[in-house]
């Protein structure tokens, strides 16, 4: 028997006893070493469900990690104790949105960490062969486990298509929001303004290049339109996101959704403010084919994703650590847990 942190309904996490999965051809275990405690997690512990994702039966959450194979997979050349990252997401590879190469966004997809699969909040787990991705020597098991979210950050930009010089609002700067502050200093585009109602996000934010903060879209850009961002990218909890994004954008602007909001709903968006302004509005989902260029930035310093963990917690401090998230803790931006420390 191992432990795990299962979410049995709205704020109630407990340790609970699982069985161990053993291993196929088609498979391998891992020890879970860090886990990132991701803000799609904190749908299910405020709300319950995220949509129609509700929690029926107590599950195990945790999409972002890494870990060490427990056994050589010789079909891949990998030896056990080998540091891995795992692609939480596993596409049908059948449906037309898979074939069309959409992978994030097959209806049919199996989801480690999302009801009724158990994620990684747990010591040991069985993933598929397909989803494990080395990871080189010189990263450690936090940075490994960020890459997940920082694939949710690429994702984002591929979608965004920055252009040089144009100047950007980034709304929430949580680890998505500043995970996309940093990528965007990487394209060329103009100024960075990012907003975030919490001081010592906004505060990082400018240290990873912003050129302006503010708490507010009202505190720091002109909302008529004529002034605003030619792109906003909108990275927070919010039910005022969408319509904060749209303020935000300058007439003939862009604006990327990337956040999902507490409550499954967006507060009343002006028609005349989003239509008078011709703006092309798209929604992000998960991730493309990213892990690559993931590992290349994190290994290169292009990205920092260590200065993004804010909080450490033992397997038993998970309930902790999902209170302080939903409670938006002072200083908290990126929490891990560690399921090997018990
Ligand atoms: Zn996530
Ligand atoms: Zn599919």
């Amino acid at each position: 028997m191992s432990t795990a942190a299962y979410i049995h309904g709205v704020r109630d996490i407990r340790i609970g006893e699982i069985t161990p999965a053993q291993a196929d051809g088609q498979s391998a275990i891992i020890d879970i070493e860090s886990v990132g405690i991701c803000g799609s997690d904190l749908h299910y512990y405020k709300d319950g469900a995220i949509g129609g994702a509700r929690i029926d039966d107590p599950f195990v959450p945790g999409h972002e990690f890494s870990g060490r194979l427990t056994s050589d997979i010789e079909s891949m050349g990998l030896r056990r104790g080998q540091l891995v990252a795992v692609d939480p997401a596993l596409p049908c590879h059948r449906c037309e949105w898979c074939e069309d190469g959409y992978h994030n966004l097959c209806p049919d997809v199996v989801f480690l960490g999302a009801p009724p699969y158990h994620g990684a909040l747990t010591q040991q787990l069985k993933v598929p062969l397909q989803s494990i991705v080395p990871i080189p020597d010189t990263m450690s098991a936090d940075q490994a486990a960020m890459l997940e979210p920082l694939g949710v950050c690429i994702h984002a930009i591929d979608l965004a298509k920055p252009r040089l010089l144009e100047s950007v609002t980034i709304l929430g700067c949580g680890p998505i929001g500043l995970g996309i502050l940093q990528l965007l200093k990487l394209t060329g585009c103009g100024d960075i303004f990012a907003i975030d109602p919490q001081p010592h996000r906004t505060e990082l934010a400018l240290k990873l290049g912003a050129a302006q903060v503010g708490p507010s879209v009202e505190a720091l850009l002109d909302t008529s339109g004529r002034g605003g961002s030619h792109l906003v990218i909108e990275a927070t909890n919010s039910p005022a996101g969408f319509r904060d994004a749209v303020n935000a954008a300058r007439i003939g602007g862009r604006v990327l959704l990337v956040g999902i909001p507490d409550g499954n709903l967006y507060d009343a968006v002006s028609a005349a403010d989003a239509r008078r302004r011709g703006l092309t509005i798209k929604f992000s989902r998960r991730m493309g084919n990213v892990y690559p260029r993931a590992i290349d930035l994190v290994a290169a310093g292009k990205v920092d994703v260590d200065c993004l963990v804010s909080h450490r917690f033992p397997l038993q401090g998970t309930a902790e650590a999902f209170a302080m998230q939903a409670d938006e803790a002072d200083g908290l931006i990126k929490s891990i847990v560690y399921p090997g420390q018990a």
